[in-house]
């Protein structure tokens, strides 16, 4: 079956036990071994390794050091880490590149391996298709007994972690507040460094789900329907905010003080409020991200730049056009002055922060934002019919602006539209935006007709 393993651009992801073995997650130690050493052919290269809380994670951490160590490069084990954690250390270890055993929001029958540079960063695509090639033709650089790599081990990542995330923010002005915060943390990797980071910022923590057992407590995805049981706690503990982390601590949603779910999109509004609240200057997001973003930025004389969907893509435009402040709608904030991978702990940070500069609620702040209706939708689409529909749409949508940086996204006065096909599956992903419900579903409703006309 297809979805026993899944190579895309942002690593590894299978079936535990079917698609995804101990001999897949090794031979993808070597792959990407063999693509360190031929950019770095002198001295030892050191990858830093580590894991969200499936149970599986152990053993398939440990398959991919073995991989890594037969191409001589050395590991250093970081045990169970969020992937921002584990990015921040690549880069303050001095390593070529980071590995974390993870399979982020999916399902716990999931488990994946999401690759780093030393950059911190997840590989780009042209990076992530040589990786894959090696993988695939088995090109592995195999050395010496006496070269093999060696671990290490290392305890520091939330030390590290919360430290940088802590510089970024005012802490005493944060702590004076004594903020009441509500975390769920789904029994990923996220819960303990998480409230070691909420402490530290003064506020008394209401945990649930916070021991990183992998035996996720509901469905792992931060959304709404998954995380009834953490707006519960907030309006019985009459919290001042509600967070809810996906297993590997890289997505955030927000509950606002009425045990309210606000929408992931918020996240990275709520962050962009309050770094722009202090400087104008670019953002980056990608394109099938809301608008509000640009009404925040437009409101400090700033602007958005937009980018194809995926974390690489958003974190390299911010390095080129040094911006103060990106991420993606699902929930991924990423700043660089911590470091250019979406941080879980980033968003919590800079929401307080605007929590306790304004002394507004998380709904009062919600609803100074311009609020958008998002719509989405999929359907099943090959990709000669995908490219038929856009180029469809191009005719139907001839007075939009458009840019086919990822798919095609269509932006109107009123609202936008992107087309989009999956990597991983013959679908075409439809999202829509606009300030009233009835444009959004206009737009998603003309291009269904549009892709029902060239399926006939
Ligand atoms: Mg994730």
């Amino acid at each position: 079956m297809a979805e026993d393993l899944i190579i895309s651009i942002s690593g590894l992801r299978g079936v535990v036990g079917s698609g995804l073995t101990g001999e897949v997650a090794a031979d993808y130690g070597r792959a990407f071994g063999a693509f360190l050493r031929n950019n770095r052919k002198e001295g030892r290269l050191c990858v830093c390794v580590g894991r969200d809380s499936r149970p599986s994670g152990r053993t398939l951490q440990g398959s991919l050091s073995e991989g890594l160590c037969s191409a001589g490069i050395d590991v250093i084990d970081l045990g169970i880490v969020p992937t921002p954690g584990a990015g921040i250390m690549v880069k303050e270890r001095g390593c070529a590149g980071g590995g974390v055993v993870t399979a982020s929001h999916n399902p716990a029958r999931y488990n994946g391996i999401k690759l780093l540079l030393g950059n911190s960063m997840a590989p780009s695509a042209k990076a992530a298709a040589r990786i894959r090639e090696l993988f695939d033709k088995k090109e592995f650089a195999k050395v010496e007994s006496c070269e093999q790599g060696k671990v290490g081990s290392n305890g520091q990542t939330e030390t590290v972690h919360t430290a940088k995330v802590l510089a970024i923010v005012d802490r005493e002005a944060v702590a004076s507040r004594k903020f009441k915060a509500a975390l769920d943390s789904v029994n990923g990797a996220g819960g303990r460094v998480t409230k070691k980071l909420l402490a530290d910022l003064g506020c008394e923590v209401v945990a649930i789900n916070d021991e990183p057992t992998g035996i996720f407590a509901h469905a792992p995805e931060p959304t709404a329907q998954n995380v009834t049981a953490l707006c519960d706690v907030v309006r019985e503990q009459k919290a001042d905010i509600g967070f809810a982390q996906d297993p590997d601590g890289d997505r955030l949603a927000i509950v606002d003080e009425n045990g309210v779910y606000i929408g992931e999109e918020y996240s990275l509004a709520l962050a962009a409020k309050y770094v722009f609240s202090r400087q104008s200057g670019r953002a980056a997001t990608n394109l099938s991200t809301s608008r509000m973003v640009d009404d925040i930025a437009a409101g400090a004389g700033g602007s958005v730049i937009r980018t194809p969907v995926g974390e690489a893509n958003v974190a390299a435009a911010m390095l080129e056009h040094n911006c103060i402040i990106g991420g993606e709608g699902n929930g991924g904030v990423i700043d660089l002055r911590v470091s250019p991978i979406r941080d879980s702990l980033v968003a919590i940070a800079l929401v307080l922060q605007l929590l306790a500069e304004t002394g507004k609620t998380v709904s009062e702040l919600v609803n100074e934002i311009p609020r958008y209706y998002m719509i989405k939708d999929k359907f099943s689409a090959d990709k000669s019919t995908a490219q038929q529909i856009v180029s469809t749409a191009k005719e139907q949508f001839a007075e939009a602006k458009v840019d086919i940086s990822d798919g095609c996204r269509f932006d109107f006065a009123d609202g936008w539209v992107h087309l989009r096909s999956s990597n991983t599956e013959p679908v075409m992903r439809v999202i829509a935006e606009a300030k009233e419900e009835s444009t959004a579903r206009k737009y998603v409703s003309e291009v269904l007709s549009l892709c029902e006309a060239i399926m006939d």
